[in-house]
């Protein structure tokens, strides 16, 4: 029954969205058979100094992206939201509009060595499952043995390998996850774009046409 699949949701700045952003959604989606991908751009990011490109262009962008990919949707809320865009009112929204349908919060391993700092991170774990992806740059695992104690033992309780857990329960497992390989990143294609060189074949054919339209990362780091 496909309406029961679980749903990926991968939150992030989007400042702007790239290729692996893309493969990630994609990838995951087949090989662990998701209904959906959820692309949720953060308003105001808590965790870092705000994108000076808004959220209304960055929003933009994903939905340039992913328009002919019927796999993935976009979630405005975030950018909607007034002050800073916490994924525990994401996900306590989204658990309210899905009922007890699983929800998996998608990640790379650099965003998971951070969670400590996300608000009222222990409680992500009861909302959704957390697939964990390889990052070139970010070793799992170095990340696994640099993660904080509290962080370590959550990570370790939940730790199943088999994908058929994100469908027995709504929530609650970790899963690691690889995909293919880009390292690719929003920084240094904003930075690229700031020197006045192409990021073609690094962001979907469309958005580089709005980031021109835009004048969007003209200055280095513009961001
Ligand atoms: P920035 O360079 O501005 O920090 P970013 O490229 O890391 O941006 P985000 O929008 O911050 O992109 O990332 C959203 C999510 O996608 C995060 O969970 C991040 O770990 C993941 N992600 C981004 N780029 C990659 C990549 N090349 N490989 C695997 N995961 C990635």
């Amino acid at each position: 029954m496909m309406d029961a699949a679980p749903v990926g949701i991968l939150g992030g700045t989007f400042n702007p969205i790239h290729v692996a952003h893309l493969r990630l959604g994609l990838e995951l989606g087949q090989t662990l058979g998701l209904g959906q991908v959820r692309f949720i751009p953060a308003g105001t990011p808590p965790h870092r100094e705000a994108p000076r490109v808004e959220g209304r262009h960055r929003l933009e962008m994903v939905r340039l992206a992913i328009a002919d990919n019927p796999l993935f949707e976009v979630d405005d809320r975030e950018v909607r939201r007034a002050g800073p865009s916490y994924t525990f009112d994401t996900l306590t929204e989204l658990r309210s509009d899905f009922g007890a349908r699983p929800l998996c919060l998608l990640m790379g391993a650099d965003a998971f060595s951070a969670l400590t700092t996300w608000h009222r991170w222990e409680e992500l774990f009861d909302l959704a499952h957390v697939v964990i992806v390889h990052r070139p740059g970010f070793p799992l695992g170095e990340m696994q043995a640099a993660l904080p104690a509290a962080l370590r033992k959550a990570y370790l309780q939940r730790l199943v390998q088999d994908a058929a857990n994100l469908r027995i329960a709504a929530a609650g497992s970790v899963l690691i996850r690889e995909v293919t390989a880009l390292d690719v990143s929003a920084t240094r294609i904003r930075e690229m774009l700031g020197r006045g060189l192409s990021a073609r074949y690094l962001v979907p054919d469309a958005v580089l046409g709005y980031i021109e339209r835009n004048h969007l990362y003209k200055e280095p780091d513009a961001g």
